[in-house]
């Protein structure tokens, strides 16, 4: 579906959104959901009219299974050059374990956790090949850092379009704007710090890894959430 002009997420991918970016001449894949949906990219890009070939870069927002899952095919199918900021690079190629929120028995929920990833998920790691950091420009977008949930989460704004892709530094539920999961964020004060930074931005449509994007007045909305945090 075409959120905005040059926008579209893949339909048939319900767990996690995954967004494609026309950005003048270059095609970028935003996020790679979980392990085995590659084929449902490519099926979305070929009935716009493009072979996997024609991606040149895929963003991962962070490091978590469900948006860098199938990376590693992305990248074989596409030839494509990962993104990602630096502080998730060793998630996404699998150097650092993803460390969770304070849970009793954090540390054995977490070496499950990251066992599964490995033996259930299949995730297959990934270097990243342009490790980016807050500020950098990518084309006419730039990188947010918003981190907690994860120490590289990252959103990508768009000041001129007044668009931006958040990740899961918020999502978008049932109609109500809510933070990351505790269970999954290892520091939520800093996530709630990330909201505040994502709410002095200036932009008219958010795009969420969870939820359907909200198409007008996104920021004000983001305020009042931000602000429902005390923030
Ligand atoms: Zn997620």
């Amino acid at each position: 579906m075409e959120v905005v002009p040059g926008l579209h997420w893949v339909e048939r991918i319900w767990d996690t959104k995954v967004y494609l970016l026309f950005e003048r001449d270059r095609l970028i894949i935003v996020d790679a959901a979980t392990p085995g949906r590659a084929g449902a990219v490519w099926r979305y890009l070929d009935s716009l009219g493009y072979p996997p070939g024609a991606v040149d870069e895929i963003w991962i927002t962070h490091g978590d299974v469900d948006h860098m899952g199938s990376i590693a095919a992305l990248k074989d199918g596409s030839g494509a050059q990962v993104v990602a900021h630096r502080a998730d690079a060793s998630l996404v190629d699998g150097s650092a374990s993803r460390e969770l929120g304070p849970l009793p028995l954090a540390s054995t929920y977490q070496k499950l956790f990251n066992w599964a990833i490995r033996s259930v998920f299949r995730y297959q790691p990934t270097p990243v090949d342009r490790p980016v950091e807050d500020g950098d420009d990518l084309g006419s977008w730039q990188v947010v850092h918003t981190p907690g949930h994860t120490p590289g989460s990252v959103s990508f704004y768009h000041p001129e379009r007044k668009i931006i892709i958040v990740g899961d530094a918020l999502n978008y539920r049932r109609h109500q704007l809510g933070a990351p999961p505790p269970m999954f964020t290892p520091d939520m004060a800093e996530a709630h710090a990330s909201i505040g930074k994502i709410a002095a931005l200036d932009f008219e449509v958010c795009c969420f890894g969870h939820g359907p994007p909200l198409m007008e007045n996104a920021a004000q909305r983001v305020r009042a959430f931000a602000k429902s945090l005390s923030l």
